[in-house]
Order: structure tokens, then C-alpha cells, then sequence
């Protein structure tokens, strides 16, 4: 028997990074929202290796930022790889893509549990109305739209909240997105992930110290990731031939995959493997790649690995996780407080979603291949994306999570976030002088700010080709300048 019922603007399944980065958008916006997430917070959960685009784009909107920095978290300023051709490890800089200033051309390697709690507490201090241990049992339709959940709260009472959107953020477990459509999986991308953690393990000579380490071997690849000055994750990908031995134990077929990988070997020589606590045990994680045929309903939209996987050897599941909740937010608000067309905003949100995700889909393919040596795998890189700049540079936007986001400006100048923040601070308290940023001093604060916004339109009318406010699609939507909304281009807002 249900023994509660609630009205809430949207409810968000799930606290990880793509519900947390959802949530805090729509209540920056001040909508009533209700995040459930089943279990109890800081929680493990595997995916430590994060991108440029996620540190210095989405938690900036977040307000993240500084917390972030202040939190001790390893800088990573690339990858380093040991796979096809050639005999030595080759690096990678995040500071080679065009996208990335010098200033933020690195990302960090995160203690999951750690991350995602500060995500979800920034999540309560934006409003959010979120409940651990609420496990959410099933979504209820009406007049062919979703339009309530029911979960059971931690005593085991059944509850019910109505919402007039609900994002399925609920992860790779769970069967919400059945309600949406088939998952379908990836024929090519079938592995097994066998991972632990070990102290006092070899570190890489600054500055590569912060680095992702992937080393191929004969039955896959490992993953070995700094996570602080002594403690390192590492985890063997297999290919789902390797389940029996997996089945015989985990200890020995770690051991076996470790002695067949000599780079790993030689960097675990002198280190003891953990075997208390968060870190104490070896996990086996399935990660087949799969995406679902559809990743929105009337009333239900899924963001991160609800929607897509992607196998995780460039680090790209917090990205796409917390890319596509910004996205989903971005459409909610739009529908709910400028009363734009759902079905516009979801398509455009899927499109932007699916373009990511096939990306790196495509380029993860070819880079399976090992006949082939790193300037092979850029140039792929380069095919992918269809861009022009050297194939170094293409594979570097790809990997950093930017090629996607010329027109995603706040992504990649978080700068600007500040900049649009305190002047918008300053009008509120009534006192506003103009920041040298905007050119004009002379014009009130908002000109200024929608001139910022549509200029580049304009420029593009005089014939000046600027890729910052086009859309991405033919007749699709922009970012607004706060990155939180949607908006027309120039064209459509004349038409109105
Ligand atoms: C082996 C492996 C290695 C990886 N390495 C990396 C990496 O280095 N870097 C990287 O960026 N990504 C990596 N990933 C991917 C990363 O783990 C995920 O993409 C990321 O965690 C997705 O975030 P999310 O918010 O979508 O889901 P999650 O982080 O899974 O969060 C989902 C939340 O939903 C909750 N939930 C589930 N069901 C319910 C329910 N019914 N009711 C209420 N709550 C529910 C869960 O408790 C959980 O807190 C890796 C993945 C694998 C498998």
C-alpha cells in the first residue's frame, strides 16, 4: 500500500554523477525536485579516470569547481599507452587539442566515492530534495506519458511521487529504461573487467606521475590509475572468453593476467594489494557496450549509462554521464519555464547525446586494432571527426571530451561561466559596472549580455563563419549564455 503521495516538477532516479550534475541544473533554475537514489552515500562505484570537459565544463556550471580543486584529487594531465606497434610507451597531453587553454589542459583521478558524494551534496545545497536508501520500484504512465514513480523508502514503505518529468539516471543495473526501449548490445565490445587496488605501486616520473597508464596484453588491457600518491587502481579488460577463469577465482586469474602484462608487472614489483575496507576486495564488473534504441518518452528521458556504455578505455563514462544530465536538464528547463516544444528539446538532446557516444564508439573500434601504432590510431581519430587540424590534435579533442563542443563554449572556456556568474551577481544586488569583458561600458548589463549571446549569429549573417553559436544540427537549438536552457537561433527568433 502506497503510504505517501507527492507532487514534485521532476523527479531524478539514481545520485551518481549523470543525476547529481541533472538535479543541481533544474533546481538552479528553482524547479521542485526529488532525487532517489537506493543506496547510502559515499558509496563505491568504479570510473576514477575523468575528463577535461567534465572538471573544467560541467562542475564549473556546477559551482563545483574549487571545491573540486581543493580536494586533493591526482592531476592528470594526459594518458599513457602501451598498445599496438610500438615498443615503447607513448604519452598524450590533454593541452595538444586546440578546445583546451593551458590553464585546463588537465582532468583528476577521483576516488568515486569521494566525487560522487561531493556532486550529491552540492546537489542539497542547490535544493534538491534528495532521499538515500529510496530504491525507485516502478514508473507509472498515463494518457501515454510517464507521470509518477513509485519507490519503497529505507523501512521498506511504498511511496509515490508525481512529477511532470522524470530522468532515469538509475546506471548500468537497473531495468528503468526498460519503460523507454530494447538495450541494445554492442556485438563487438563484449568484456569482463577484473579490478582491485594496490599500495606503493610504480609512479610514472613527473609530470606524467598523474597519468592514466593503459598497457595491452595478450588476453586484453589494463587500466592502472593513480588515485593518490600510494594508492593505484588497477584493472584487467578481457574479453568475455576469459568468464571461467574468472569463475575459478578472482585472486589467481589476477595473478595470471598480471604476470602475462610486463609493464604491469614491473610497476606492482614492490606493491601490496589492499584487502580492507572500500578498496579490500577484487571486483568483476561485465562491461559490454550497449545503448538503448531510444533515450526519451513523453515524460521520461534517460541520461549516462541508463542511456549508453561505452567500453572504458578513454575514461569517457563520467563525461557522457554528466554531459547528458546537463543536456536533460538543459531540455527540461527550457519546456518548463519557457514553455518550449518537449519533443524539440528531447530530440535535440538525444542528437547531441548519440553524437558523443558514437564517437567515441567509432574511433574505439579501430583502436582495438593492434596492428597499428599511435600515429595509425590519431589519424582515425581524425576520420572520426571529419576535422582538419593535425590527426594529434583530433585524437586529443576526442579523448579530453571536447571535439563535440565547438559550440558548447561553456564546456571548454569555464572562464566565461565566472565572467556571465558575476555580472549576473551584480545585477541582482544592483551593482553592476560592467566587467572589462563586455566591450561596451557604456550599455546596461542585459544588451550587453544578449548582444554576448547572439553576435556570433550576426557575425555569421555578415559572413563571418564563427562555430560557437551554430547549432549543431540543421534547425537545432544553441545553448543559452548560462549554458542552463535552450535557445533559437537568429533565423527562428526573428520569425517569432
Ligand atoms: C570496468 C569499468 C571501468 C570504468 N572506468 C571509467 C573511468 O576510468 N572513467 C570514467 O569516466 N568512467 C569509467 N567507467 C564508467 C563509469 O563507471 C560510468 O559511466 C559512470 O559511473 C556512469 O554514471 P551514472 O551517473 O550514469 O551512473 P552510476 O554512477 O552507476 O550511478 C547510478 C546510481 O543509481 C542508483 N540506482 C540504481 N538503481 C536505482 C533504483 N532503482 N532506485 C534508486 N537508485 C538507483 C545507484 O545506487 C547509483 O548510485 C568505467 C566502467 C567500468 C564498467
Amino acid at each position: 500500500m502506497t503510504s505517501s503521495v507527492e507532487d514534485f516538477d521532476v523527479v531524478v532516479i539514481g545520485g551518481g554523477p549523470g543525476g547529481s550534475t541533472a538535479s543541481t541544473i533544474l533546481a538552479m533554475q528553482n524547479h521542485r525536485v526529488l532525487l532517489l537514489d537506493r543506496d547510502k552515500f559515499p558509496r563505491y562505484q568504479i570510473g576514477e579516470s575523468l575528463l577535461p570537459a567534465t572538471v573544467h565544463g560541467v562542475c564549473k556550471i556546477l559551482g563545483l569547481a574549487e571545491e573540486i580543486k581543493q580536494a586533493g584529487f591526482v592531476r592528470k594531465l594526459g594518458g599513457t599507452f602501451k598498445w599496438g606497434t610500438s615498443p615503447e610507451p607513448w604519452t598524450f597531453n590533454f593541452g595538444t587539442a586546440s578546445e583546451i587553454t593551458a590553464p585546463q589542459a588537465y582532468a583528476y583521478q577521483v576516488e568515486r566515492s569521494k566525487f560522487d558524494h561531493m556532486l550529491l551534496q552540492n546537489a542539497i545545497h542547490n535544493g534538491v530534495d534528495v532521499r538515500e536508501q529510496h530504491a525507485v520500484k516502478d514508473i507509472i504512465f498515463a494518457g501515454g506519458r510517464a507521470v509518477a514513480v513509485e519507490f519503497l523508502d529505507e523501512s521498506g514503505n511504498a511511496h509515490r511521487a508525481n512529477a511532470r518529468y522524470i530522468i532515469d539516471a538509475s546506471g548500468n543495473t537497473s531495468q528503468i529504461h526498460r519503460n523507454v526501449g530494447e538495450r541494445i548490445y554492442s556485438n563487438f565490445f563484449q568484456n569482463l573487467a577484473l579490478f582491485g587496488y594496490y599500495e606503493n605501486g610504480y609512479r610514472f616520473p613527473p609530470p606524467r606521475d598523474g597519468n592514466i597508464f593503459c598497457a595491452a596484453f595478450k588476453d586484453g588491457w589494463f587500466w592502472y590509475i593513480p588515485l593518490s600518491a600510494t594508492l593505484t587502481s588497477v584493472g584487467a579488460v578481457v574479453s568475455k572468453e576469459n568468464a571461467s577463469l574468472l569463475k575459478a577465482g578472482h585472486e589467481e586469474a589476477m595473478a595470471r593476467f598480471i604476470a602475462s602484462c610486463p609493464e604491469i608487472s614491473e610497476m606492482l614489483a614492490n606493491a601490496t594489494r589492499v584487502t580492507e575496507g572500500q578498496y579490500g576486495q577484487l571486483r568483476v564488473r561485465k562491461d559490454w557496450s550497449y545503448s538503448n534504441e531510444r533515450f526519451w518518452v513523453p515524460g521520461l528521458i534517460l541520461v549516462g549509462d541508463a542511456a549508453c556504455f561505452i567500453d572504458p578505455v578513454f575514461s569517457s563514462g563520467v563525461h557522457l554521464a554528466t554531459y547528458s544530465g546537463l543536456l536533460a536538464a538543459r531540455s527540461i528547463n527550457s519546456i518548463l519555464s519557457d514553455d518550449m516544444d518537449e519533443t524539440r528539446c528531447f530530440e535535440e538532446f538525444e542528437k547531441r547525446y548519440r553524437r558523443e557516444f558514437k564517437n567515441f564508439y567509432e574511433f574505439l573500434t579501430s583502436f582495438y586494432d593492434m596492428h597499428q601504432n599511435e600515429d595509425s590510431y590519431f589519424w582515425n581519430a581524425r576520420k572520426v571527426l571529419n576535422r582538419h587540424e593535425s590527426s594529434e590534435e583530433a585524437f586529443v579533442s576526442l579523448v579530453a571530451g571536447v571535439s563535440n563542443l565547438k559550440d558548447e563554449q561553456l564546456l571548454v572556456d569555464s572562464d566565461r561561466i565566472e565572467r556571465i556568474k558575476g555580472e549576473l551577481q551584480q545585477l541582482q544586488s544592483g551593482n553592476h559596472h560592467p566587467a572589462p569583458y563586455f566591450s561596451n561600458e557604456k550599455e546596461a548589463f542585459l544588451d550587453t549580455l544578449v548582444e554576448e549571446a547572439t553576435h556570433m549569429q550576426r557575425q555569421g549573417h555578415m559572413g563571418v563563419i564563427d562555430d560557437e553559436e551554430q547549432p549543431m544540427f540543421a534547425g537545432g537549438l544553441i545553448p543559452s549564455a548560462d549554458g542552463l536552457r535552450w535557445r533559437e537561433t537568429e533565423p527562428e527568433l526573428a520569425m517569432a
